[in-house]
């Protein structure tokens, strides 16, 4: 294996997204050779001048690709490997990188460590570190075998700040037996900002009494340019669509600020929030567990604070 790192860039609807700049900066920090990223899907070979940073952008563009199936991807990331030769591969911990990446080790007969938040090279070999036990502990892990394959955390990494486009090499690629087939999708529609682009986050948990109690949430998110997030109880209650839903089995998020309104805290929660810069907490229980996290913290009726927090915001806008 040749000293060099191989990013997967991450693409939604054809379009690169930030997670890709963040995957290629950790990439570079490691100083583990030069960055290469791969690009894999259909129809989507212009996209590869909006990578920056990296050596070169190893594209397969075919038909097999245009929906994401993991016999397929699988299929088209080996043919990269192949001629890239990395010594370390990163994806995203995002839908498709905690899919294809255990599917990538298990083809190269090599080891993967998912939802790392922290990444370095120790005497030639890959540490990663990672969260574990719902947040309250962190594992560190490193390879005995290579590639080493490390899905990243989205935001948890500085992105690489501009650079070069790199040299475009087309791989060829005949895709073998694709067992899957995609017969519907369906798109979950979010107004502005994406949960897991957002610098900030507006919560609502079970303490707001029905989806009603939202509307003071939403109001807080789009004044912030933020997006609203939900705990598990409401999603399963119903309130909020599931792709809402902050937590362990729901999506991981790291914003600058997370504002939790009525929300508990719970273990399964936080692992979802804890890598939040500022956690900014509003319940009527002293002894929540949320306060134990946050940076700041209301103790008071949603309906009084959220209400003062909007008002007060307007106020200071308007007073420039
Ligand atoms: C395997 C597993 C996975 C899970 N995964 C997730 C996950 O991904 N995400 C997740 O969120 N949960 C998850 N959970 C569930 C988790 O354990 C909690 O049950 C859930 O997070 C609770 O949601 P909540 O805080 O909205 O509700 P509650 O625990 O009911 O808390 C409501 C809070 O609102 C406060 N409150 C009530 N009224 C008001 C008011 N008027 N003003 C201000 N505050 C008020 C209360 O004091 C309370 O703290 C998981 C559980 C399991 C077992």
């Amino acid at each position: 294996m040749a000293n060099r790192v191989l990013i997967l860039a991450d693409v939604v609807d054809g379009s690169i997204t930030p997670m890709t700049a963040e995957l290629v900066g950790a990439a570079q920090r490691l100083n583990a050779g030069p960055v290469s990223a791969m690009l894999l899907g259909s129809g989507i070979a212009a996209a590869a001048s909006q990578i920056s940073g990296v050596e070169r952008v190893y594209v397969v563009d075919a038909p097999a690709l245009a929906e994401y199936t993991n016999d397929a991807y699988t299929q088209a990331a080996l043919a990269v490997t192949k001629q890239a030769d990395p010594a370390v591969i990163l994806l995203g911990q995002t839908n498709v990188g905690r899919d294809l990446a255990p599917a990538l080790a298990y083809k190269l007969d090599t080891a993967v460590a998912m939802d790392t938040v922290a990444l370095e090279m120790k005497d030639g070999k890959l540490h990663t570190t990672r969260p574990a036990y719902g947040g309250n502990a962190r594992a560190v892990n490193s390879f005995a075998a290579t590639p080493a394959i490390a899905t990243v955390r989205p935001k948890s990494q500085d992105p690489v700040a501009g650079g070069a486009a790199g040299e475009v090499v087309t791989v060829d690629f005949q895709p073998g037996e694709v067992r899957t087939a995609v017969k519907d999708r369906t798109v979950a529609t979010a107004e502005g900002v994406r949960l897991e682009d957002a610098d900030v986050v507006v919560t609502g948990g079970r303490g707001l009494g029905g989806p009603e109690g939202f509307q003071g949430i939403e109001e807080l998110a789009h004044m912030l340019g933020g997006a609203v997030g939900c705990s598990r109880a409401v999603a399963d209650l119903g309130w909020r669509p599931v792709a809402e839903q902050v937590g362990l089995t729901g999506k991981v998020v790291s914003p600058t600020m997370y504002i939790a309104v009525a929300v508990s805290g719970a273990s399964q929660h936080m692992a979802g929030c804890s890598g939040a810069r500022n956690i900014i907490a509003i319940n009527k229980d002293a002894d929540a567990n949320i306060f134990k996290a946050a940076r700041f913290g209301i103790v008071a009726d949603y309906k009084v604070a959220l209400p003062a927090v909007i008002e007060a915001i307007k106020k200071a806008r308007a007073e420039g």
